[in-house]
């Protein structure tokens, strides 16, 4: 029997064809309707009114939540009020059980959590079930750590909480950002009341019923769903102590205006251009495997997103060839089959505005790349997108897309690569593919990023603090920093 030394142009080219795999979704019970979580309790919302969730894979609406009022808001900075002056009191090793408690109850029903998660969000099961839940329950159970160490975490300091937290979260993430603040918020002895993003807010309502299972003490933690407004009326009252929120930089500036003066304490985690740098010594397919993971992973919808690929000129040509060929295995479609790669995108809005910037990458003079795929019919869809001959001034390498979009632009030497990447005015997170471990810290040292991955891409971990520079933001989650943004030291 002869052995083939190299798969034959029909093996290369043929794509592997899997059966469909969706995940269960009998064991799930979403309500027709869901109240605001207040003071330990579902309460009916003092507006009266509710919008709808939506399945962006179907466009079919979930359940309907409430919109919270500024009556509402009020109501929940109370509780939360008055929930700090026992849980501030609270012996750190108590209130450490009670973070270990959530944490073990989110890593129970994961599976609930996860198909939730992507059926709101849109985002690929295998994302939501190997990433976003664990990364979730992980923060709690790190921050549960500290509760009862808070003197080794700032020797010689008296560290005390801050009060009552407003926190505000987007919707690529939602119940990995809620982890993200609530708990240090909680570890630290901090009180919160925390708005999820319109478009996802059902984890975050299944975390309130992880709080009543877990019969944390009520008003400890409160959820708000609603609008912008909603998140407005939050940040602006005057018992919130300490704001945080991630978002756009747009709105990021609107709550930096809203606080100023105020004495809140104020930490922003914002919008990202990041650039991922290829040289040419750089383990190509492993290059390309962190290239697609930077830019294709959550349909693009990530902060920190490698979304300006940076390739040196020399190997400009064998990289887009395996990319492109490396696209064209993606799996865009159900979020719910767990083969599936590329999801459905969160929301028509966000649909409207990759198409919009995409269009304008073709009329500035960008040539578009996009593999031949089936989309489904219903819903909310983008093809994984390469955009090359892209000048540094076009719209698509200025302006984040958060999409599945990457624009390639190329450099010869490395200070040009480190001029193009902080050529921007963000500066969340940056990527660099070399096999020279002297150009890894010689390049780190001059990007202007918080996180600067080598050899790697989207890697994140309870101990490692994140956030940005420049218009990205400033402050850090994550790890000790993490945890200082939620304490006073004397
Ligand atoms: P967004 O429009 O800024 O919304 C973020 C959150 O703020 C949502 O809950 C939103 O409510 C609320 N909001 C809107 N207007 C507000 C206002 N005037 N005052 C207070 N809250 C307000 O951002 P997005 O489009 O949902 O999220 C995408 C952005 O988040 C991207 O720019 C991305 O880079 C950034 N992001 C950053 C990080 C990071 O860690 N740096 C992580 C994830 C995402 P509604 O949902 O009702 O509009
Ligand atoms: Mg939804």
């Amino acid at each position: 029997m002869a052995i083939a030394k190299r798969p034959s142009t029909e093996m290369r080219e043929r794509r592997f064809e899997y059966a469909a795999a969706p995940e269960a979704t009998d064991h799930l019970k979403i309500a027709d309707s869901y109240s605001l979580f207040i003071g330990g309790r579902f309460v009916e919302p003092h507006s009266r009114r509710r919008f709808a969730t939506v399945n962006p894979a179907t466009g079919q609406t979930l359940s309907e939540v409430a919109e919270a009022d500024d009556a509402d808001v009020d109501r929940a900075v109370t509780a939360a009020a008055d929930a700090f002056r026992s849980w501030s009191r609270l012996s750190g090793a108590k209130r450490a059980r009670h973070i270990f408690r959530l944490s073990r109850l989110m890593q129970e029903r994961a599976r609930e959590l996860a198909v939730l998660e992507t059926m709101d969000g849109g985002k690929p099961i295998k994302e939501s079930r190997d990433v976003d839940v664990p990364l979730a329950a992980a923060h709690f159970f790190y921050y549960a750590g500290w509760a009862d160490k808070l003197e080794w975490a700032f020797p010689n300091r008296r560290p005390r909480p801050l009060g009552v937290a407003g926190q505000v979260i987007p919707w690529n993430f939602p119940l990995l950002m809620l982890a993200w603040k609530i708990a240090p918020a909680l570890a630290a002895g901090n009180t919160v009341v925390l708005k999820p993003a319109e478009t996802t807010p059902l984890s975050a309502l299944a975390f309130a019923d992880i709080c009543q299972q877990a019969d944390l003490p009520p008003g400890v933690v409160n959820i708000l769903t609603g609008a912008g407004s909603t998140g407005a009326s939050l940040v602006g009252h005057p018992d919130v102590r300490k704001v945080a929120f991630t978002g756009s930089t747009e709105v990021g500036k609107e709550i930096q205006r809203a606080t100023a003066g105020s004495g809140k304490h104020l930490t922003l985690e914002l919008g990202g251009k990041a650039a991922n740098i290829v040289f040419e010594d750089a383990p190509l397919d492993q290059a390309i495997e962190g290239i697609v993971n930077g830019i294709y992973f959550n349909q693009g919808h990530v902060c920190c997103a490698g979304s300006r690929l940076l390739v040196q000129e020399s190997i400009l040509e064998p990289l887009l060839a395996k990319l492109k060929s490396r696209l064209g295995t993606l799996r865009v479609g159900d979020p719910l089959d767990k083969n599936t790669d590329v999801g459905a995108i969160n929301s028509r809005a966000q649909l409207e505005k990759i198409e919009g910037l995409v269009n304008s990458g073709i009329e500035e003079g960008a040539e578009i790349y996009q593999p031949a795929c089936d989309l489904p019919e219903r819903g909310y869809w983008f093809r994984p997108t390469i955009f090359t001959n892209v000048a540094q001034s076009y719209r698509i390498a200025r302006e984040e897309i958060f999409g599945p979009v990457l624009s390639v632009l190329t450099f010869r030497t490395p200070d040009e690569a480190v001029e193009k990447a902080n050529n921007t005015p963000y500066g969340l997170s940056a990527g660099v593919w070399t096999d020279k471990g002297s150009r890894i810290l010689w390049l780190a040292e001059r990007m202007r990023a918080g996180v600067v991955w080598a050899n790697t891409f989207n890697r994140f971990d309870p101990t490692s603090p994140f956030g940005g520079y420049k218009e990205s933001g400033f402050g850090r989650e994550g790890g000790l920093h993490g945890l200082a943004a939620y304490v006073e030291l004397d």
